[in-house]
């Protein structure tokens, strides 16, 4: 016999067979990173898990409630669950005050789903209308709503998107600012509250941590004193929660939750804000959400619950919602690097600084960019990449802008602004345009920076896959790095299987191929005019 109780945050079991918390403290248990390399794992004084089971007061993360009872069950163990949340009050301003488009059938049956569940997550691919999904639970639950996300543009974006216009920057004191109305942002040096408010988890967090009143570092939730240790002495400081007590005050003043692109890792980003706050409507959004490793997984679920709802790329496409991409794996056979016994010295190498791997790069762009006129994206990691295809492309006559993750918010918009009225055919960008943020409608990606994550691929082919009228597929250039066999071939291989995993048409040519196929004006094969 066991007994679950649970409100918004967390839930308790409540038992008195040990067998029974042993069964819940391994089932929610992981092994860190790194763990085989603490002291304390290779003394054996420690078997390497953590578990978000606490055994002493017999509470975990509520959203893992479900787990946690599906597995007793398996046990022959009787469960009887207590439900101590409290639906929150409606606020009218909100109900009928959101500017919202025609919803999509599928974006109704998420809603649905999530008003039934009233937890979980929205696993729907990039550019399937996640805002509006988003925007319609705001107008469905119509209450004091938190919106956390993961970048300044996404802050703007989304809080634009409600208010259907622009919006004036303003600057003003959180938290002690007035409530700024119906939509706020906190972050971006915006401080300016609303009823629905969207924050970046980086500003939050930091508000939320306690400082150091000797040393002025940032502490823990947990700590009471300063933990940080200068020449092997720990400062032992006082922390200061004033500005946490002001923090979780206000994010318990939510009644529900919107973690946006849940994925990213969560120990360090939205762990103790879910924590805070104990909203009853939890939900969670991602084209990826379990993509990244077990123990985000494990407390993505417990922070808002489990997947309530999928629409896949694949389904998106099929049912005409997005735009096909046509994958092009460029293998241009470059002869093997000398060096490469550190993974950043072969990147630098054979991605970075390899001449003739830009110059190609800048051929392919100048191909679509010029020779088609669609507008063309070229994605890198490393800032100095962006500089060095830049110059591969002045060289050639290429005209391009680059946009680096330390523009001015501003000089992002104009470039995608410029973009998407044709003003501009040609953008390298940093990952800045992984997540979330609206890419114009670009009819050919190429992906300059290589890199071995998987779902980031995947994420980033589907930025382009917004439907446009007169577009009709995707382009899609990666090269095969097979002259750095240690690091860069590897990752070849990664994002091949990504692209093969996401079942989108794929060919591997070599780049004579590829240009000739730009030059006849579609990259991809036998396209004869025989099916229009
Ligand atoms: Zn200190």
């Amino acid at each position: 016999m066991a007994r679950l109780v649970h409100n918004e945050v967390w839930a308790k079991l409540q038992t008195d067979d040990p067998g029974v918390e042993d069964a819940a403290y391994r089932l929610l248990r992981f092994r860190p990173d790194g763990y085989a390399f603490m002291p304390k794992f290779k003394s054996g004084a420690w078997d390497g898990y953590i578990s978000l089971y606490k055994g002493s007061a017999g509470t975990f993360p509520g959203g893992l409630l479900g787990r946690v009872s599906e597995r007793l069950t398996e046990l022959d163990v009787d469960v009887d669950i207590e439900d101590r949340t409290q639906p929150p009050l409606v606020a009218p301003e909100l109900a009928g005050g959101i500017n919202l488009k025609e919803l999509r059938p599928y974006q109704i049956e998420a809603a649905d789903c999530a008003m039934t569940a009233k937890r979980g997550v929205f696993e729907a691919a990039t550019g399937t209308g996640k805002t509006e999904i988003m925007a319609e639970m705001i107008r469905r639950t119509a209450c004091r709503s938190l919106i956390v996300v993961a970048s300044r543009d996404l802050a703007w974006q989304t809080i634009e998107r409600f208010e259907g216009s622009k919006r004036e920057v303003q600057t003003l004191e959180f938290p002690n600012a007035p409530e700024h109305g119906l939509y706020g942002i906190v972050g971006d040096d915006q401080q300016t509250p609303g009823l629905v408010t969207a924050a970046l988890y980086q500003t939050l967090v930091r508000r939320l941590m306690p400082v150091c009143l000797r040393c002025d570092a940032q502490g823990e939730l947990e700590q009471r004193t300063c933990n940080v240790k200068k020449g092997g002495k720990r400062c032992g400081g006082d922390l200061d929660f004033t500005e946490t007590e002001y923090v979780r005050e206000w994010l318990a003043s939510f009644d529900a939750l919107h973690l946006d692109e849940c994925h990213r890792g969560a120990a360090k980003t939205w762990w103790p804000i879910v924590n805070s706050c104990p909203a009853y409507w939890r939900f969670g959004y991602s084209a990826t959400p379990f993509k990244s490793d077990p123990i985000t997984e494990l407390k993505l679920v417990g922070a808002t619950g489990e997947i309530m709802y999928s629409f896949s790329a694949r389904k998106a496409i099929d049912e005409g919602y997005l735009t096909e991409p046509f994958v092009i794996t460029v293998d241009p056979n470059f002869s093997l690097l000398l060096d490469e016994e550190k993974y950043i010295d072969s990147y630098r190498d054979g991605i970075v600084e390899h001449v003739k791997r830009c110059r190609l790069i800048a051929e392919i762009a100048q191909g679509t960019s010029e020779g088609w006129g669609v507008p063309t994206l070229i994605l890198v990691q490393w800032t100095e990449h962006g500089r060095n295809i830049k110059r591969a492309l002045r060289e050639i006559g290429v005209r391009a802008e680059f946009i680096s993750g330390t523009a001015p918010t501003a000089k992002r918009r104009d470039v995608m602004h410029a973009m998407d009225d044709g003003r501009l055919n040609c953008v390298i960008a940093t990952t800045i345009f992984d997540e979330g943020v609206n890419v114009p409608a670009i009819g050919a990606l190429i992906l300059a920076g290589g890199g071995k994550a998987r779902h980031k691929v995947v994420q980033r082919i589907g930025r382009g896959l917004r439907v446009v009228e007169g577009k009709e597929y995707l382009a899609v250039f990666d090269i095969w790095d097979s002259h750095s066999e240690k690091y860069l071939l590897q990752h070849s291989r990664q994002r091949l299987g990504a692209v093969k995993d996401a079942d989108y048409a794929h060919e591997t040519l070599t780049p004579k191929q590829v240009m000739a196929r730009i030059k006849k004006g579609d990259v991809r094969p036998h396209q004869g005019r025989s099916d229009g």
